[in-house]
């Protein structure tokens, strides 16, 4: 029981002793791709290291996602190499269950998998390779010894409020959590009003005839006429919603959608966060009935899953010791001093804030990538603080492009990696040697350079 007063509107807590539940090299702070790639490579790497998950299981949108395809992988069409190749290689090759590899345009190769075989797959990889990992622990505040050095963080569990102490953290939460918590400045959404992309739950139909589905989709691309006449009949369905945007997936007669639009959110607001799981499960329900009874192939189907939780495009990107612009991305920037991951891919700003218009995706030359710098992965004015993930230093239209999810383990692959610099020498992130960790990249398989 905890000693406290109420006043102002604040609660006051007396003493409190939170019990050191761990102390190591590496504090490893969320469980998705990033975070995947940066405790793999911190352990590989010989760090005494803990990766912490608030779910139940490992992935993040990667296990969530109901067979949303792994992306970001092959920029110009040739492998990043490294820990994603070593994921991508196996979810391609896990036998029945491998994954269905497709051209994507100007995207490059997708790995369409079956995100309920990736929860166990990552699980088994895991515990093959006795990387410490806690499930259903939360982060919730740093412990800092001055600005610039956190020491700690506390988090809650079923066991209580403990603290895990550690010589370096990586913020792989995919809204800099820690970052921010430790007092890091970061930006977030579009310049001009902070408006962020639309958020969604993705879900899966089952049972559908998809060659009829597919025929009918050929005849209506964007379900302009099936939506007319649900208007008609009286059958609401979001405006918002992109009804056509389905693919099939690996599991015979079923379709992925990735529908939904809830726009205006913060996903860094939990009552933002509420309101958009909410809308976003009465959404689908919309769509459920809609497919049924307007989408010729979809008479009988049902839903096959839904995302265990709501899919979050974007929320802080931190300022960093450097930063991917817009013009990097335009003009293939190469940086061969700072740069640690190849990328591509056009811009993928879907619904932005309160804007009703789906942007189109820019052209870019699929042939060609630029580089993202490793500066860009390390926030300004911390010392010991990486992230792995989306929130990585970019403006905001650059994030769209490159926010894969195969793309963002090579980003976990770096900080991981850069960890080991770090800590044997006992300088900040900020001073680790780019021509060292791009030596150590690629002896570790990562393709940096072409
Ligand atoms: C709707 C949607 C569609 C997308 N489509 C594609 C696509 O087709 N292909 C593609 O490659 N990418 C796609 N993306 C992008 C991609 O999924 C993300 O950019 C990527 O997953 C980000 O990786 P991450 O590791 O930064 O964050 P996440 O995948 O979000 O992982 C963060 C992890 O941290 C955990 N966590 C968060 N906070 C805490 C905390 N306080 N304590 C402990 N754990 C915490 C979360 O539970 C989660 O497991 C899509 C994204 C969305 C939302």
């Amino acid at each position: 029981m905890l000693e406290y007063k109420i006043e102002n509107g604040k609660v006051l807590l007396g003493e409190q002793a939170i019990p050191v539940a761990w102390k190591g090299d590496v504090l490893v702070a969320g469980g998705g791709p990033g975070g995947l790639g940066a405790a793999f490579l911190a352990h590989r790497n010989g760090l005494n290291v803990l990766l912490i998950e608030e779910l139940g299981f490992l992935g993040g949108m990667a296990s969530y996602g109901c067979g949303m395809p792994l992306g970001g992988a092959y920029p110009a069409y040739r492998t990043n190499g490294g820990f994603a190749e070593e994921i991508m290689d196996a979810v391609r090759n896990a036998g029945k269950d491998a994954a269905d590899v497709r051209v994507m345009g100007q995207f490059s190769y997708w790995f369409f998998h079956d995100s309920e075989y990736f929860k166990s797959f990552i699980a088994k990889k895991v515990v093959d390779e006795k990387l410490p990992v806690r499930l259903h622990t939360t982060f919730c505040d740093v412990l800092m010894d001055g600005p610039n050095r956190v020491v700690g963080v506390v988090v809650e569990s079923k066991s209580g409020r403990q603290a895990l102490l550690a010589k370096t953290f990586i913020d792989a939460t995919g809204d800099a959590d820690l970052c921010a918590r430790a007092g890091a400045q970061f930006e977030k959404g579009a310049d001009a009003d902070g408006a962020m992309m639309a958020t969604t739950v993705v879900f899966s139909l089952a049972n559908v005839d998809t060659d009829k589905a597919f025929k009918y989709k050929e005849t209506d691309p964007r379900f302009e006429k099936a939506l007319a006449q649900a208007e008609k009949d009286g059958l609401f369905v979001h405006p918002h919603d992109k009804l056509g945007n389905f693919v099939t997936v690996l599991r015979k007669g079923t379709i992925f959608c990735n529908s939904v639009r809830v726009r205006d959110i913060d996903g860094t607001s939990v009552e933002d966060l509420t309101r958009a799981e909410l809308e976003s499960r009465v959404r689908i329900l919309q769509q459920l009935e809609f497919m049924r009874r307007y989408i010729p192939g979809c008479e009988d189907c049902y839903l096959g899953s839904t995302g265990d939780r709501l899919g979050v495009r974007e929320t802080r990107r931190i300022i960093g010791e450097d930063r991917l612009t817009v013009k990097d991305v335009e003009e293939n920037r190469k940086r061969p001093d700072v740069g640690v991951i190849r990328s591509a891919g056009p811009y993928d700003n879907a619904s932005r804030g309160k804007d009703p218009s789906y942007h189109e995706l820019n052209k870019i030359d699929e042939y060609d990538w630029y580089h993202m710098p490793y500066g860009s992965f390390i926030p300004k004015g911390l010392d010991n603080v990486a992230i792995a993930g989306r929130t990585f230093c970019c403006d905001y239209l650059a994030l769209t492009g490159a926010r894969g999810i195969a793309l963002m383990m090579c980003i976990g692959e770096a900080t991981g990696t850069a960890a080991a610099y770090a800590i044997n020498r006992g300088v900040p992130f900020r001073d680790v040697d780019v021509a060292w960790l791009q030596n150590k990249l690629r002896q570790q398989g990562c393709n940096i350079d072409n």
